[in-house]
């Protein structure tokens, strides 16, 4: 099954000892997590859907509010488990290969896979934590989720009674500077870059692609659909992600390791 193309890669990679991942919705969807944002997302078909994921409306709108807490309850991230891309990224730090992992997704499957929190970037925050717009403070969202089960529709801090919200970047909300810049720093310092399950569309963080690239890492791309970086890229993989990524970080032909 093995190409010439996914040989080169694996060499490579066994030779890289600051591997630089960076990761989209594209290598959760294999996990049941739907890619919100893609031709076939929810927001594409559901507009409704998308003013729930603008801190405008959520602000503004107990209703807006109620809509997202039900939705955060039913999402099928809480009973996601990692598939064989993310347990191949995992590897990857086991090996010591890994240098960080930055993300645009909010699931933690990364780490819940095995990579250490310490070396995943979350540039969209982590829907597993909860936010108060009043007084700053956070915590795990199960605390939060649990009195919208018992009932309250749209809860409020209980110390200061301000807005709660998933510890994630809507539309409209800033990025964390501190933590897009640790990314950048990241990428600066790859000797390989692999960009997987992202469409590389989306500024600032698809810069990381470029200052990897300026600093004479190699670029690798494993996505589904065409990004602007592939002509840039040295080799990319227009194919399912759970079964490329496995091929080309395994040690051997065998993908044998995969799942432990
Ligand atoms: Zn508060």
């Amino acid at each position: 099954m093995a190409t010439e193309n996914t040989e080169r890669v694996r060499s490579w990679i066994e030779g890289a000892r600051r591997i630089v991942a960076l990761t989209g919705a594209g290598i959760s969807t294999d996990s049941g997590i739907p890619d919100f944002r893609g031709p076939q997302g929810l927001w594409t078909r559901n507009p409704v859907a998308e003013k729930m994921s603008n801190i405008h409306y959520y602000l503004a709108d107990p209703e807006v509010r109620k809509a997202s807490w039900q939705n955060r309850l039913a999402s099928p991230a809480w009973s996601a488990r990692p598939n064989a891309g993310h347990l191949a990224l995992a590897d990857l730090e086991k090996r010591q290969k890994l240098h960080a992992l930055i993300t645009q997704n909010i699931d933690e499957l990364h780490q819940i896979a095995g990579n250490s929190p310490a070396r995943v970037i979350e540039v969209h925050g982590t829907m597993r934590s909860f936010m108060c717009f009043g007084c700053g403070m956070r915590g795990p969202m199960q605390l939060v989720l649990e009195r919208v089960r018992a009932g309250e529709e749209d809860p409020h801090c209980r110390d200061c009674g301000g807005i709660l919200k998933s510890d994630t970047i809507s539309f409209g909300q800033q990025l964390a500077p501190g933590v897009i810049d640790r990314a950048m720093q990241a990428a600066g310092e790859a000797d390989l870059f692999l960009a997987v399950g992202t469409s590389l569309q989306v500024y600032p963080i698809a810069g990381a692609v470029e200052i990897a690239r300026g600093a004479g890492a190699k670029i690798v791309i494993v996505n589904a659909e065409p990004t602007p970086f592939d002509d840039a890229a040295d080799a990319v993989f227009n194919e399912s992600i759970s079964a490329v990524l496995p091929q080309i970080t395994s040690a051997r032909e065998s993908g044998a390791r995969f799942p432990r």
